[in-house]
């Protein structure tokens, strides 16, 4: 396993050019006022897909071999990752498996059977999921959700675009569940905006990733958040090699927090999050001292909330 370098990010950046435009991001005076800083939300729920993901599922399938995307891929997801590699193998027409959760929610299994996947829904959880795709490495080219170079280069390309939009940011938060996109943001802010500092944030019901950089060593911990694109149980090698060099912080909040957050998001900022996607505005709302009067950018990586979620906004 070779970590992607930032040549990797700038050379994804021209495979996406003709796929994606640049997502905006926009501040909003309310919510600098509800932050007490000035605040960038840099909108990835915006995507086709509804999260940042769909950068890294598209740089991998540009850069795999036509044979390689013949055969087929197969990964495991609770949601948004499968969206990403399933809407990438149907732009490359590469067949598609994606094994999800049993407890995945129903409309992120219709989004991902919706760009011509076939979803298997097996395991309590990611690791049961894990082993049930693993199972079929014989059969496709098995895809690991955060050891995978190709999807951190993609995603770095938001990065890319944030800190050249606004150079003079003094932090970006990024929600953590594998480490991709805080992986690919340290590698874009060290060669672009080395005074940027990138704060990573995880819930406390999943603190795999949060401990594994604390440990300097992938760890195993309990997975009990209910925010989807958070929930995973280890930290995964090929991010955490990039975030023990390139991260400045890495905070913990409370779904509670991150429900909350989400709330800010649709009452300052007309914007439907789900929990994954504010959770970052859910660390400077949880820290105001550490904000107050900086410029900080929030990744709001996610809008595919389900009904369940919508409704506890009310
Ligand atoms: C996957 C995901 C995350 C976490 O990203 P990683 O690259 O796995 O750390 C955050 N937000 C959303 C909406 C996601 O889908």
């Amino acid at each position: 396993m070779r970590p992607p370098t930032f040549d990797d990010v700038l050379a994804a950046r021209d495979l996406l050019s003709s796929r994606l435009p640049a997502t905006p991001q926009w501040s909003y005076p309310a919510l600098d006022e509800a932050a007490g800083a000035s605040v960038v939300v840099k909108h990835e729920n915006v995507q086709p897909t509804g999260a940042f993901k769909v950068r890294g599922g598209l740089t991998l399938l540009a850069g795999l071999a036509p044979e390689r995307r013949r055969r087929g891929l197969v990964t495991y997801s609770t949601g948004n990752h499968a969206q990403s590699i399933a809407y990438a193998c149907a732009e490359y027409d590469a067949p598609c498996t994606v094994v999800m959760p049993e407890t995945a929610s129903e409309e992120k299994v219709r989004a991902t059977r919706g760009y011509g996947a076939r979803v298997l829904l097996s395991g309590a959880d990611m690791a049961g999921a894990q082993k049930a795709a693993e199972a079929l490495a014989d059969e496709f080219l098995l895809v690991s959700p955060g050891d995978t170079a190709a999807l951190m280069a993609g995603v770095g390309t938001a990065y890319l675009e944030l800190l050249e939009a606004c150079p003079d940011l003094d932090a970006v938060v990024v929600p953590v569940g594998s480490g991709t996109g805080a992986a690919g943001a340290c590698l874009v802010a060290a060669a672009v905006a080395p005074h940027c500092r990138v704060i990573a944030v995880q819930s406390a019901s999943s603190p795999a990733a949060h401990d594994s950089w604390r440990a300097g060593d992938t760890v195993e911990r309990p997975n009990r958040t209910a925010v989807e694109g958070l929930a995973t149980g280890r930290g995964f090698t090929l991010p955490q090699s990039l975030l023990r060099a390139g991260l400045a912080e890495f905070r913990l909040v409370s779904d509670e927090q991150i429900r909350a957050a989400q709330r800010v998001l649709a009452t300052h900022a007309h914007t439907l999050a789900e929990g994954a996607g504010a959770a970052a505005l859910a660390a400077v709302l949880a820290a105001p001292d550490d904000f107050a009067g900086r410029r900080v950018a929030v990744v709001c990586t996610g809008g595919n909330a389900s009904r369940s979620e919508i409704a506890a906004l009310a």
